[in-house]
């Protein structure tokens, strides 16, 4: 049979993992045929909660799953991954401002960027869901100079599938029959989904649409602050669904995006369209056998200039904030 493949996820006791696990132990990110090892790190006074969660994987006695080891050194967990999945940071809490934000989870991603340098697999490959997730990955990035730069990316898939589903409820259309979506920028409210290069069953979304104030007043704004509602609706932040979409993205990572679309990954820029080289940035990707290429030549238009050149601001602004701070 295959050799397992050893998949790191870090905040492993937390809402996104308790989806995350079982859906990796079951097969859906890697397929029906390739067993799972899992590492699951957690920090210490998680540890607990973290036991139970194993004892629930257990309990499943899912096929797939060859082993769970957890712990709370990364050095350890990390040790011979082939996939980290960094969901674990340090959430906003009350009175905290951006900078004392930044510094928290900078500490949580130059340590994991260290020992993955050191620790992991050869083919490591790292997906960044933890929030602020494109500087986060950032400065994982920095902190790992021996891996390459390709192999980080940061988490725009959940944007990427709310856009699609959205565009769906409004034209009517299948969300099988939407292709060529595209998030740019952060993953943040300055975000930019991007509906005119999609095509639904073949044809361009923004004329099936054919109503520019929506684009702009209900379709941007309403992906972009989805996580706020589902926390007023939820009374918790969305889960399930960022789970989920960390599964697509890492399965479409490894296994390849489908023939004749493409997805959104926040990647290290290489300086199409106007990025700066080095940011890690949401660009529309084709994926295949672990590597991803940033779809060439797409006409963007003075709207989606403003928009694209708004969310890189930010973005450069982060970067400005963890280098004054020392982290990268
Ligand atoms: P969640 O599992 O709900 O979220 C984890 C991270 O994912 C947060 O940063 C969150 O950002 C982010 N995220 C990204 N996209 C989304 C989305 N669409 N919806 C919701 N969240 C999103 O948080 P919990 O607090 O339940 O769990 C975090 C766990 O991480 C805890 O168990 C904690 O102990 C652990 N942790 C582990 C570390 C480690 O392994 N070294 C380090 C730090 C924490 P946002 O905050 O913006 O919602």
């Amino acid at each position: 049979s295959a050799t397992p493949v050893k998949v790191a996820v870090t905040g492993a006791a937390g809402q996104i993992g308790y989806s995350l696990l079982f859906r990796i132990a079951a097969g859906d990110l890697l397929g029906p045929d390739t067993p799972v090892q899992l590492r699951l790190l957690e920090i210490t006074p998680a540890l607990k909660a973290l036991e139970g969660v194993v004892m629930e994987l257990d309990d499943c006695a899912f096929p797939l799953l060859d082993s769970v080891e957890i712990g709370d050194d990364a050095n350890t967990i990390f040790d011979g991954a082939n996939l980290a999945l960094l969901v674990g940071a340090r959430p906003r809490s009350k009175g905290m401002e951006r900078g004392d934000l930044l510094e928290a989870n900078g500490a949580i991603f130059t340590a994991q960027g260290k020992a993955l340098n050191d620790h992991a697999a050869d083919d490591i490959r790292i997906g960044v869901t933890g929030n602020p997730a494109n500087t986060n990955a950032l400065i994982a990035k920095t902190n790992a100079p021996d891996i390459p730069a390709e192999r980080f990316s940061a988490l725009t898939r959940l944007d990427h599938n709310r856009a699609i589903s959205q565009l769906a409820a409004k034209t009517g259309a299948r969300v099988t029959d939407i292709t060529k979506m595209t998030i740019w920028g952060n993953h943040s409210a300055t975000q930019y989904p991007d509906i005119f290069h999609a095509e639904i069953a073949g044809r361009n979304a923004a004329e099936v649409v054919g109503d520019q104030a929506w684009i702009a007043d209900d379709f941007i704004p309403t992906v972009a602050k989805r996580g706020a509602a589902i926390i007023e609706a939820r009374g918790a932040s969305s889960a399930a669904s960022a789970a989920s979409a960390t599964i697509d993205a890492a399965r479409d990572w490894l296994l390849g995006s489908a023939e004749g679309d493409w997805v959104s990954m926040a990647v290290s820029s290489d300086g199409s369209y106007g990025v700066p080289e080095g940011l890690i940035s949401s660009f529309p990707v084709v994926t295949k056998g672990g590597d991803w290429e940033i779809v060439q030549g797409l006409d963007i238009d003075d709207f989606s200039r403003a928009k694209i050149d708004a969310s890189v601001a930010e973005l450069v602004e982060e970067r400005d904030a963890v280098t004054q701070l020392g982290l990268i």
